[in-house]
């Protein structure tokens, strides 16, 4: 069962682009505060009637933001019903991280803290074009650790060009060691229009091969399992009790309102996605315009989605969920679905116990895939 209602900030602002980033941010934008008036104004146009179960603030960089603005991003935190709260996270990247910030995120009920590290090594970290090098991130881990009661997750990147095996090996082992409560391994994306893809596709620079990939994502999964972090999701590991809640919440289809330019958020049937504009998105919430467009979820979206957020996790699905979500579709899908299912479990991408199917590890190195035959 899900959480219950999650809350979603975007801060869409970064000191520079990563050249592997497609998320919406801007670097050349010092308005904060008009911003976050215009999140205050989103806020009281949904309403904050209901108990808030998780909070997620992400970006962007929320670090980037002076002790003065987060603080006004935390009051409106604290103007909905955090009463039943179960998490409290924040994304907060190396060079952004003071000890006062930190304390300002504690006294304000974060209890966890996601931060980008991305990688150790200093030429991956170029090829990614953080901000950031080993020197500074170490730095900020030893502040962040210095907080017993907020918990660390550490984000890493794999399969980036010009990345060794060893080179990743070593960013895994890394991070073992500094013992963190979660951590989350993405493989890089080239995503349309970035300055990575561009060079990618231009012949500078290429991503490693398939056998790499799959090498590295086998080995990332041997080291958290020698070191008690548990599978729970295809990018994601955490240590007993320490999963993200918030996160988990969106794979199980659960209602979360989204604030900020870019968010989305989901709720009574219906998905809205704010405009990836924040002058747009200020001037509309200051009109008490609707800041985003809306769309209707139908039981075939969910039933995609369903598939697609499921299958990404070691819950899974199931038949009965499955069953359910399609007697409402005006096409039976049922058993054209669970003929592929059963092809792929034949060929070890899928495992079934039961009415539970999800992905094996090899399942999850070819995910889109699996996705591509099932949806
Ligand atoms: S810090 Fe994050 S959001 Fe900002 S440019 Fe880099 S990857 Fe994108």
């Amino acid at each position: 069962m899900y959480p219950g209602l999650g809350l979603y900030i975007h801060i869409p602002f970064c000191k520079v682009k990563c050249s592997y980033c497609d998320f919406y941010s801007v670097t050349n934008n010092e308005n904060h505060s008009c911003y976050i008036s215009a999140l205050e104004k989103q806020a009281a146009f949904l309403g904050k009637t209901n108990e808030i179960s998780t909070v997620f603030i992400g970006g962007g960089n929320p670090g980037c933001l002076t002790l003065s603005s987060l603080e006004k991003v935390f009051n409106l935190i604290h103007s909905y019903d955090l009463s039943g709260i179960k998490e409290f996270s924040m994304e907060i990247n190396p060079e952004s991280v003071t000890k006062e910030k930190i304390e300002l995120c504690r006294d304000y009920g974060v209890t966890r803290i996601s931060m980008g590290v991305q990688s150790f090594n200093e030429r991956t970290l170029k090829t990614l074009g953080r901000n950031t090098g080993k020197k500074a991130i170490l730095n900020a881990l030893e502040i962040v650790k210095g907080f017993n009661n907020i918990d660390l997750n550490l984000d890493l990147i794999f399969n980036v060009p010009g990345q060794s095996l060893n080179d990743f090996k070593k960013d895994v082992d890394r991070v073992v060691k500094i013992n963190p409560d979660s951590i989350s391994c993405y493989s890089l994306i080239l995503s349309r229009g970035t300055e990575l893809t561009n060079k990618v596709e231009a012949g500078e620079i290429s991503l490693p091969d398939e056998n790499l990939f799959v090498e590295m994502y086998y080995y990332l999964h041997q080291a958290m399992k020698q070191n008690s972090y548990n599978f729970y999701e295809i990018s994601n590991f955490a240590k007993k009790g320490k999963t993200c809640l918030h996160n988990e919440n969106y794979w199980q289809l659960g209602e979360y309102i989204g604030i900020g330019a870019s968010a989305s958020g989901y709720l009574n049937g219906y998905r809205y996605t704010n405009f990836s504009d924040i002058d747009k998105y200020i001037e509309l919430t200051t009109q008490n315009i609707e800041p985003y467009e809306k769309e209707k979820i139908t039981p075939e979206n969910q039933l995609i989605e369903y598939l697609m957020l499921g299958l990404r996790t070691t819950n899974g699905i199931t038949t009965d969920k499955l069953r359910d979500l399609n007697s409402l579709c005006e096409q039976n899908r049922f058993h054209n679905i669970l003929n592929e299912i059963n092809k792929l479990v034949d060929n070890d991408y899928l495992t079934k116990s039961g009415k539970n199917i999800c992905c094996t590890i090899m399942g999850m190195t070819v995910l889109d895939e699996i996705l591509l035959r099932l949806v």
